[in-house]
């Protein structure tokens, strides 16, 4: 939907009655049971439920990495649960960030140019890609360590550095699926912190995560049982990451 501005309103995406069955030799597993769900522009949505309940299926089809069995999946107003593998790729490329529980960097490679790799599919020049990279850095508040590799970095750098490269193509929306399942707590915190900032500037952002302590976070919690959604619930008033730290001891380096 656009506005009278040109503006692009309402849901960023839509799930319309998503079916997905798994066939496995004669077994089917009915993964999602009929999920509605919509998410608004700037939404922090936090997505949980027991293992199995449904939300990785449906996170992969959200991230265009699979399509639904039946009904409809909206992405900025257009019905993407029809297209081809090669045209999703591309709308995932230009339109989607993902963060994973492993980071996912290359080894014998900078934080910049980990940060740089989504743009190599793009029609863009050196120089530009070095300044996207960088700025992404930046909002990750890792411009000082481009040059450093993902060894001389702590794991909560490295998420950063996987966050910025998720951000080098400025997507509509990131995919978070557990971004702290492998962090300490003051850790995940200052992930939540980077992630809160991100959606002050208006990045939608979907996180999976199994700890209540990291879902506060959001601004909307969802939970999922047996392929359905269970709960939904909007928080009223969430923490702060970054005052919680102010509470919490430094780490040592
Ligand atoms: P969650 O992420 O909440 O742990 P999943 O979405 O991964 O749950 O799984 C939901 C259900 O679908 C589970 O019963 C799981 O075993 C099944 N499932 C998930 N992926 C596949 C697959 N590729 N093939 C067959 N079954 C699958
Ligand atoms: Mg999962």
């Amino acid at each position: 939907m656009v506005n009278d501005d040109g503006v692009m309103t309402g849901a960023v995406l839509s799930v319309e009655d998503v079916h997905k069955y798994y066939t496995m030799g004669e077994t089917r597993v009915h993964a999602l049971r009929g999920v509605s769900v919509q998410v608004e522009r700037g939404g922090f949505v936090a997505v949980m439920g027991a293992s199995g309940s449904g939300k990785s299926t449906l996170m992969n089809i959200l991230g265009c990495l699979d399509r639904p069995s039946a009904g409809r999946y909206l992405l900025e107003g257009v019905d993407v649960s029809g297209l081809d593998k090669k045209t999703l790729a591309g709308i995932r490329n230009r339109k989607l960030g993902f963060v994973f529980q492993g980071f996912n960097l290359l080894a014998r490679t900078t934080a910049l140019e980990n940060t740089a790799l989504p743009t190599l599919y793009s029609k863009i020049d050196a120089a530009e890609r070095v300044k996207r990279s960088l700025d992404a850095l930046t909002l990750v508040g890792l411009a000082d360590r481009a040059n450093h590799f993902p060894s001389q970095m702590s794991g909560g750098q490295q998420q950063r550095v996987a966050i910025a490269r998720a951000l080098v193509n400025h997507p509509s929306i990131l995919f978070a699926d557990e971004p702290t399942g492998n962090l300490d707590s003051r850790t995940s915190i200052e992930i939540m912190e980077v992630l809160q900032n991100l959606n002050d500037q208006g990045l939608t952002i979907v996180m999976v995560t199994h700890e209540p302590d990291i879902a506060q976070f959001a601004k909307r919690i969802i939970v999922f049982r047996d392929g359905t959604i269970r709960k939904d619930d909007s928080i009223r008033e969430r923490p702060r990451a970054s005052e919680v730290l102010k509470t919490l001891p430094e780490l040592e380096d």
